[in-house]
């Protein structure tokens, strides 16, 4: 491959063409295995950031991409609908909380979050309340990097403080504590309720992660703490967005991580793992309530349609991802990962560097007291067989479901060997 021409003209995620880290080249992936141009394979830790549940190159998913693109790969959905879509609506409908009905179906995880807020906001408008126009957010959120969705990432911690001035602005909760399994207080809640009380006529909705704040820490919070989100939106009239980008199709534990708390939102956002990590695809649903008032308003549509906007392939995908993954024993593979992850990685919460360790469903967290050595701690990762993508003081894995507990055990192993004595 063109490694140079690579570093010199294209952009990776959040990378500079100055100086770019090394980027390592990978010729084809088989399993949970990412196989470099050198023959190496490595156990992807990532599963390409939330997505592979099931791995590389999987049957049913080519399948269904290959049957489909003989039909039909792409044909605008203005005017025109297909079984693809009708197909996945029916099961999104079917498999998310109850109240969750209606369907639009974007083609990235942030825009199915500008999706959201663009809901949000008309809703309010055909409510006779345009002035319900801001967003209240939770400090350590994350939900994407387009314009709509930056103003809703923590604005200080976040990754998108250089364009902090043109954003538009919302309000910022603190945190909630990363305690998954200890119940959560009136004072936790305090200042949201405060934020929420003083501004309730400014307020549109309320939008989080679900249980799992991500990219702003990777932090697991308790279920009460949505359970309480939940009924402050009731009591104060507010639309509740759960960003289930991350969370969705099982890797918190439950098929979506609301259902740790039982609670259903109003706008629900769905991307990544959607497709099974073939292509890009996400989903926005919500309610009738909030559809039959976007429809009832002044525009009497809903002023979203992307060119790809449910492209056929990508939904056949979708279909095949979520039939595989149901028909499987998901359920135990993310439990038995969990305990694994758990047990393993546990010789590294008494490692000096080491701040914090913890697992939840798939996904398993180091928090590192200092910052590591991004690429330092990626090679020798990768030399022992492991690919995985450190951030900031956090080293994380969150594997395929598929992932043997052979194949776990060298990858907690790798982490234990590399981050014990970071
Ligand atoms: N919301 C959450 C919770 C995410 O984790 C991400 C992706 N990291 C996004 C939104 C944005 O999705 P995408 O990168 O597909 O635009």
């Amino acid at each position: 491959m063109d490694l140079d021409f690579d570093r010199q003209h294209i952009w990776h995620p959040y990378s500079s063409l100055i100086n770019p880290p090394p980027v390592y080249p990978v010729a084809r992936a088989e399993g949970v295995r990412l196989y470099l141009e050198d023959g190496r394979g490595l156990i992807d830790g990532m599963s390409s950031w939330w997505c592979a549940l099931h791995g590389y190159n999987v049957p049913e998913l080519n399948r269904a991409a290959q049957e489909q693109m003989e039909k039909m790969s792409h044909v605008m959905f203005g005017g025109l609908t297909h079984e693809p879509a009708i197909e996945l609506s029916k099961k999104l409908v079917e498999i998310t909380p109850a109240p969750l009905q209606r369907v639009f179906l974007a083609d990235s995880g942030s825009v199915s979050v500008e999706v959201a807020i663009k809901m949000a906001l008309q809703y309010w408008q055909s409510q006779g309340q345009p002035q319900k126009s801001r967003i209240l957010a939770l400090r350590n959120g994350y939900h994407g990097d387009t314009f709509g969705a930056m103003a809703t990432c923590d604005p200080v911690t976040g990754m998108h403080h250089l364009f902090a001035s043109h954003l538009t602005q919302h309000l910022f909760a603190p945190a909630p504590r990363p305690k998954f399994h200890e119940p959560c207080s009136d004072e936790e809640v305090a200042e949201l309720r405060q934020l929420i009380e003083e501004n309730r006529d400014q307020l549109a909705a309320v939008i989080l992660e679900p249980i799992v704040q991500g990219a702003g820490g990777m932090r697991f919070y308790s279920p009460e703490y949505l359970q309480r989100v939940r009924a402050l939106c009731d009591e104060y009239d507010l639309l509740l967005i759960a960003d289930e980008i991350a969370t969705g199709f099982g890797r918190s534990g439950k098929l979506f991580a609301c259902e740790h708390a039982g609670i259903s939102p109003d706008i629900l956002t769905l991307g990544k793992a959607l497709t099974g990590g073939t292509m890009t695809m996400a989903a926005t649903l919500c309610t009738d309530k909030v559809a039959d008032g976007i429809c009832r308003g002044e525009a009497g549509v809903f002023m979203h349609g992307p060119t790809f906007m449910g492209n056929p392939l990508a939904c056949a995908v979708s279909n095949a991802s979520i039939e595989l993954l149901l028909s499987g024993p998901w359920q135990q593979r993310v439990s038995r990962i969990e305990q694994q992850l758990r047990e393993e990685l546990s010789p590294l919460a008494d490692a000096e560097g080491v701040a914090d360790v913890r697992a939840l469903g798939a996904i398993g967290v180091v928090e590192m007291k200092q910052p590591v050595d991004m690429m330092q701690v990626q090679e020798a990762l990768i030399d022992r067989g492991v690919w995985l993508r450190p951030f900031g003081k956090l080293v994380y894995a969150m594997p395929p479901y598929v992932t043997s507990e052979e194949d776990l055990r060298q990858l907690t192993t790798a982490m234990v060997e590399v981050l014990g004595n970071a």
